[in-house]
């Protein structure tokens, strides 16, 4: 899945350096408690905790793994899991197997042998400590006892399971899926026929079913009974004898009501061009909701085929993963269709659609290729399908395995909540992530190309090998994230996707320097926890550590490794696993702790030490001895500018000592910054880097200008380095041409920006913005407002140009309202280079005539990205009443899509006049926003961190803690909100440490 960032400048992070809180109680992650380990020794075997843990909490999951089948991604991809010997594995078993599982069956014949006495002991004690107050069933459990106790079902029945995770005893192995939506009542009726196979004797079958009607059930042709336990969303079937080994067949009919959120199987709608309103029905299943539409073996373990039929309307069409194998007339004038048996698949993976849309295909190599639109927007598709059928030509070369399916449609549904889902075979997008029109700039292109190259991906990363719990997500994002930078760099230079991926990893070390941080393979159990896992750490690092590690290979060791892998655990053979395990021994470092270590470096003639800790904002935790393999890269003033300058040193203990062969003027570490972390310098050192750059700025390559600059503003905040230093590192920016450094300058000022501006720290507001016009300024005023094909030309513009004219510069707000009146005066035919129209609306926007217009606009364009430009201009208005209007019209998705709601807060947050009122709207509503996005989801974090993130009092902090507390259940225990907390403190902090030198300097 697409994460759906509401900007490409993602949310503004903490700033700061040490402080003196209390570290906050971290429900979620274990990983503190993490223990130091020895690396590189092979006497030591390690196992991550966080792996541990959840296998001990499986209960029947706890199976010995060599009896489990399926793909557990860690483990095969060598990496986190990949250390363990046999003798380790069985020791660990054996202690799972402690688990008093048996103790936990239901009275049984033995216990009457033994006695009534024991019976009625055990029952007693069974009541006891069922009624021991606190203990509740709730999604988090009843620690200890519960595991001996039963919950009870809707029924009043005991329901015959205890765990969040299903038994795997019972696996599906086929599902016949027949489907009936209603596009009138919004309702749909379903039947699903579930081949099963029993692995071990049980008496019960338990699957995942949410907000359903189960009409009937039959197993193996006979009527059963279902109990349902509605907290963890789990239907079960109990028998009065043993099932033993062998596949038997359950059949469930039920009806349901579409989903009101943006999961499971929903409605949604839009108004076409004549005005009328209309609907069609999807799905969204990643990660927990094919459970609301089919009850479903719902955990990604769970591989399986699926045969779909879809009952609809003749005007409509149905789309599923499958080809189409026929159509039938039903004799009440529907019509059904009926699709091809899928290959092996997990349940998240299962998509269809029933709309009216238009398409446009063409064959590459072996699969018919199809993009599919609303009709009035047909004319939009054509650059998302010779996008689609690049990249796929690039990965069935690159992963020398075909994609496998004979068809790929590409899918732009009106009302989408994340950016896109990779269901197989049938992706679906925002409109905004797949349709180009006419007037789209390269930056459009680059965003729906990124998408694209990410789902696509996915085909093979996830798809074709899936991980097998969410702890490891990351094997699915890391990579898919990887790849799209990979391909695109290859197969569509123009869109300079290097710079985008510099900045990305830059923001991705900024968020895994809090303490709120959790390690790439991470714990996670509930459902909130399994949500919360698509956040920056399992994209972003996890596309940044595989960027490392290729860096360490020589040639085409990276793709050959990964091949293995896919071909491997696609056709399950056996070959040599040694690549993977000499990889495995950098990367464990890297997946299983979180953060990322700071590198000092302090040389004495040829003498250089190099030292490790991790890059920690909150300096409480002094004990934290983590330590990295770190396959440290650098180059030096004899040779900086070519790739074969970089040499390699790999920094695997506390401090190590590098001997240079010769004399050198200075030294620059982590080479084009492809590695994930953080070089400081000693004084000299960043000194005479600094002098070098104020001669020639060509002596280092762009990334690793723009690295120097997001290192000292990030070691500025930690305190290692006063905030003068920072200010003499930008002197040199004057000479600086470069996208990626500029970029990086201007987000990291803007961040200190807006800081000041919600403080109301006028004068230093004030300061700040003349010392921004004196950097930029000569740059700001130079720049062309014309057509611009070059994507890093446009890329430094609009950020020049959006914060010239945020903060009023003359020259750029009348030039922007020139060109606005223009266009309106040429009837929107003079037209305005895409990229500057954000720039140019946001201007228009603050005049009446001119929000008014926009709004008008808004409602009736047909292009979606510059709906999406209007829709942040509108947001960017400084009058109260307009944001209010625009806060509810989002979230009622009256005129305002709901799925724009947080891009709306993070637009208004911005701005110093909307954005405490937002905090209050989202405290006001936040039942009915959790009714819209799930706890936990990224739509929530991005609320979140948006409204909280600018706060820097103690008042604001108090009543965030206040507010996050009093959610209980719905949402006090989120990673976010620990997030939240920590980067309030760490403002604070920043603000109470740096205004004065604000003051002098500035
Ligand atoms: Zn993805």
């Amino acid at each position: 899945m697409e994460s759906f960032d509401s900007e490409s400048a993602p949310l503004p992070r903490n700033m700061i350096e040490n402080s003196m809180f209390e570290e906050e109680p971290d429900v979620v992650d274990l990983a503190k408690e993490f223990p130091s380990y020895p690396i590189d020794s092979d006497d030591v075997v390690y196992e991550p905790r966080s792996s541990r843990l959840l296998v001990r909490g499986l209960g029947e999951n706890d199976l010995d793994e060599d009896e489990e089948d399926y793909e557990s991604s860690a483990r095969l991809l060598g990496m986190s899991f990949m250390n363990r010997n046999s003798s380790q594995r069985s020791a660990a078993s054996s202690y799972i197997r402690q688990q008093p599982s048996g103790w936990c069956s239901m009275p049984s014949a033995w216990t009457m042998v033994v006695g009534v006495l024991i019976l009625v002991l055990v029952a007693s004690m069974i009541m006891v400590i069922y009624f021991l107050p606190g203990c509740t069933f709730t999604r988090d459990g009843c620690k200890k006892t519960m595991d001996t106790v039963y919950p009870v079902s809707t029924s009043g029945e005991l329901f015959p399971w205890t765990e969040l995770r299903l038994p795997v005893s019972v696996h599906p192995v086929h599902y016949n899926i027949s489907l009936h939506p209603n596009l009138t009542s919004m309702t749909f009726q379903g039947s699903v026929s579930i081949i099963v196979q029993v692995l071990q004797v049980t008496k019960k079958i338990v699957l995942h079913s949410s907000d359903m009607k189960i009409i009937s059930a039959t197993f193996e042709g006979k009527e059963v009974k279902i109990l349902e336990y509605k907290p963890w969303q789990q239907i079960a079937i109990k028998f009065p004898d043993d099932l033993k080994k062998g596949q038997y067949v359950l059949n469930i009919n039920y009806t349901a009501n579409f989903s009101s959120s943006y999961d499971g199987f929903y409605n949604s709608s839009y108004v076409d061009t004549t005005g009328a309103k209309r609907v069609l029905a999807a799905t969204q299943f990643e990660p927990l909701a094919a459970r609301k539409a089919f009850p479903c073996f719902d955990e990604p373990g769970f591989k399986s085929t699926f045969l779909i039929k879809i009952t609809r309307e003749p005007k409509y069409i149905s789309l599923s993963n499958m080809p189409k194998a026929k159509t039938s007339n039903l004799s009440n004038g529907l019509q059904e269709d009926e699709f091809e048996k899928s290959v092996n698949m997990s349940t998240y993976l299962v998509a269809f659609i029933v709309a009216e849309f238009s398409s446009v295909s063409k064959n590459v190599s072996k699969t018919m290729v199809s993009v599919y639109a609303v009709p009035d927007k047909k004319d939009q598709v054509h650059y998302a399908l010779e996008t689609a059928g690049k990249l796929l030509d690039f990965y069935n070369t690159f992963f020398e395995i075909d994609y496998p399916l004979s068809k790929l449609d590409l899918v732009a549904i009106p009302d989408f909540l994340a950016g896109a889902m990779e269901n197989w075979g049938l992706i679906t997008f925002r409109e905004t992530t797949l349709l180009v029109g006419n007037h789209s700039s390269h930056i459009d292109k680059q965003l729906v190309t990124c998408v694209i190259a990410h789902e696509l991906a996915h085909q093979w990363f996830g798809n074709l090998v899936t991980m097998r719990w969410w702890n490891d997500l990351w094997l699915n994002e890391g990579f898919a994230t990887y790849m799209q930078y990979t391909s695109i760099e290859t197969v569509f230079p123009e869109l300079d996707i290097d710079t985008e991926f510099l900045s990305i990893r830059f923001r991705a070390l900024a968020k895994d320097a809090l303490n709120s941080s959790h390690p790439v393979s991470t714990v996670v159990s509930t459902p909130e926890q399994v949500e919360e896992m698509f956040d920056s750490v399992s994209y972003e690092k996890g596309a940044s550590i595989l960027l490392m590690l290729n860096g360490t290979l020589t040639g085409e060791e990276f793709r050959k490794g990964v091949i293995e892998y896919l071909q491997k655990y696609t056709f399950r053979n056996t070959e040599s696993e040694d690549l993977w395990n000499s990889l495995s021994q950098i990367m464990n470092t890297w997946t299983v702790q979180k953060g990322f270590p700071l590198v000092s470096v302090k040389r004495n003639g040829t003498q250089v030490t190099l030292t490790q800790e991790h890059f920690h904002l909150n300096s409480e935790n002094t004990k934290d001895s983590s330590l990295w393999h770190i396959p440290l890269t650098y180059v030096n003033d004899s040779c900086s500018a070519l790739s074969s300058c970089k040499q390699v040193f790999h920094l695997k203990d506390k401090t190590a000592t590098l001997k240079l062969p010769a004399q050198v003027k200075w030294l620059k570490f982590n080479y084009r910054s492809d590695g994930f972390y953080i070089v400081h310098y000693d004084e000299e050192g960043w000194r005479v880097l600094n002098e070098a750059l104020s001669v020639d700025v060509n002596i280092l390559p762009r990334e690793d200008r723009a690295a120097l600059i997001n290192n000292i503003f990030a070691l500025s905040r930690l305190g290692k380095v006063p905030f003068r230093q920072v200010l003499n590192l930008m002197e040199y920016i004057r000479n600086e041409t470069e996208t990626a450094p500029l970029t990086e300058a201007l987000f990291q000022l803007a961040q200190i920006y807006r800081l000041l501006d919600k403080r109301s720290e006028l004068n230093l507001v004030s300061r700040m913005k003349s010392y921004i016009f004196e950097h930029f300024g000569s740059l700001m005023d130079s720049q062309s407002w014309e057509q611009e094909n070059s994507v890093s030309k446009i890329t430094l513009r609009s950020a020049l140009l959006e914060i010239a004219c945020s903060l009023n510069r003359h020259n750029c707000t009348t030039q922007a309202k020139l060109i606005f009146d223009q266009w309106l005066a040429s009837n929107k035919t003079n037209q305005i280079p895409s990229d500057l129209m954000t720039t140019v609306f946001k201007v228009a926007a603050q005049t009446e005539d001119g929000w008014t217009t926009l709004l008008d606009m808004y409602k009736y364009s047909n292009y979606d990205t510059e709906k999406r430009k209007t829709l942040e201009a509108l947001a960017s208005t400084q009058d109260v009443k307009k944001i209010i209007l625009i806060l509810q019209k989002s979230l009622d998705g009256s005129v305002i899509e709901t799925h724009e709601f947080p891009f709306v807060i993070n637009t208004i947050c911005k701005n110093l006049p909307g954005y405490l009122y937002t905090w209050y709207f989202v405290k006001e509503n936040w039942d009915k926003i959790i009714q819209k996005f799930p706890v936990g989801s990224y739509a929530i974090q991005s609320i979140i961190m948006s409204t909280t993130s600018q706060f820097s009092t103690k008042t604001h902090l108090v009543e965030a803690q206040n507010f996050f507390s009093s959610l209980g259940d719905r949402g006090s225990q989120m990673r976010i909100v620990q997030e939240a907390i920590e980067t309030i403190k760490l403002n604070m902090l920043w603000l109470e440490n740096n205004l004065n030198t604000l003051q002098n300097w500035l």
